[in-house]
């Protein structure tokens, strides 16, 4: 069946009646899934998502297809046989014409190029259509929007024909979605420019004229995809948007790096070289500042047998060499790093069975995890607010250490 919404994409309302409308299912939810006579809701296909609307004021939450009838899913129960009025929700339809038209107006332009389309998709952000053909260079992408730029300014009209079977001698010239798939013709486009025609079987909604379409922008980042290559792009409004939220984005960047969009690039290579020259001096300096704790530890408690150090910023590389300037001697060492009650790191080190004893309990404390190797055990720990126990953990086997040396 074709549907009003296919022959006319413009129409925006429609007084309709009832044929079935019977209890079912949608996504595990109960709803009714209700039949009219003829719909301006086009049932999800051809890459096309579903339209949403109204039926009497109702809310259609989905439109699917059934063979060749429409199912609209809605909560409550609509009387078989009753005249009621649709209604859609055009800024969501209009997109989609923008965004299936803008695929046929690139399929164009591709083909044109040398390029044929194997598939689409219209997505909820960007849409994309897949090529014959391995790559495709930055002078090859331009070409292609460029030549769909001449198709929009040459205000090219788009037609919708109806046919009732294949075997129609003038659908000979159109080139199928799905050649060789398809058994039954229902709906082509022709879509003319002065290149020449092109006509293409599909069930979709378009705008009547491509100068609807008003601006298409393709994406430089191409995809390969089983052989082929996937060009992304945007039409119509959803270029307006992407513009205006990257306008946004740019003031902002404009605003935190104090220089204009031309030098953003080289501002933020600059700050990222300053960045990693810093973190190289901090990483050193935490390093010496290690070897001096350990060193001023040392000095003023030499019969010490347990050390527990916390440092709230510093990292791995102090946790070591804190660790291996104080294990010089027999000794349990136990270092946290991290924020006070957030998530941080533990080493504990000393005499091997000791810390496979107590390296598991300690990361229990943390609600973290952790591991050993050659006499210490360290791990993540989910959090330092339980420092104090963790503390204490050590100190009932630091007299057996005592002992033993
Ligand atoms: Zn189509």
């Amino acid at each position: 069946m074709v549907f009003a919404c296919q022959k006319d994409s413009f129409l925006r309302a429609l007084k309709t009646k009832v044929i079935s409308c019977k209890p079912g299912k949608i996504n595990g939810k109960e709803v009714f899934e209700v039949v009219l006579e003829d719909t301006v809701l086009f049932p999800e296909g051809g890459g096309q998502p579903d339209d949403r609307g109204t039926i009497n004021g109702i809310e259609v939450l989905r439109v699917l297809r059934r063979g060749a009838t429409a199912i609209h899913y809605v909560c409550e129960e609509i009387p078989e046989g009753s005249e009621v009025d649709l209604a859609i929700d055009w800024s969501r339809r209009f997109d989609h014409m923008q965004q299936h038209s803008g695929k046929h107006l690139h399929m164009i332009s591709s083909l044109l190029f040398g390029y044929e389309t194997t598939s689409w998709e219209l997505g909820k952000l960007r849409s994309h259509i897949e090529l014959k053909c391995k790559k495709l260079s930055a002078e090859e992408i331009e070409w292609i929007e460029q030549t769909a730029y001449q198709i929009i300014r040459d205000n090219t009209p788009v037609n919708v024909h109806v046919h009732p079977s294949a075997a129609c001698p003038e659908l000979q010239n159109v080139s199928l979605h799905k050649q060789g798939k398809v058994k039954k013709i229902v709906v082509f486009c022709s879509f003319f420019n002065m290149s020449g025609i092109d006509r293409n079987m599909c069930c979709g909604t378009h705008v009547s004229n491509l100068s609807q379409v008003q601006v298409i922008k393709l994406f430089p980042e191409t995809e390969s995809m089983r052989g082929g290559t996937r060009l992304f792009f945007l039409a119509g409004d959803r270029v307006l948007k992407y513009l205006g939220k990257a306008l946004d984005n740019e003031r902002a960047l404009t605003r935190m790096l104090s220089v204009g969009p031309d030098d953003h690039p080289s501002a933020v290579d600059r700050i990222q070289n300053s960045l990693k020259s810093v973190n190289k001096v901090t990483k050193s300096q935490l390093r010496e500042l290690a070897q001096l704790e350990a060193y001023q530890l040392q000095s003023s408690s030499e019969t010490k047998t347990y050390f527990y150090i916390h440092r709230e910023n510093g990292d791995m590389d102090y946790m070591n060499a804190l660790v291996n300037e104080l294990s010089k001697q027999p000794r349990l060492v136990l270092v946290t790093v991290g924020p006070d009650k957030g998530p941080g790191q533990f080493l504990l080190f000393g005499d091997e069975k000791q810390v496979s004893q107590i390296g598991p309990k300690i990361a229990a404390v943390f609600e973290g995890k952790g591991g050993r190797k050659k006499g210490r055990y360290q791990g993540k720990a989910n959090t330092l607010k339980t420092r104090s126990s963790a503390e204490d953990l050590p100190k009932e086997f630091t007299s057996i250490l005592v002992n033993e040396s």
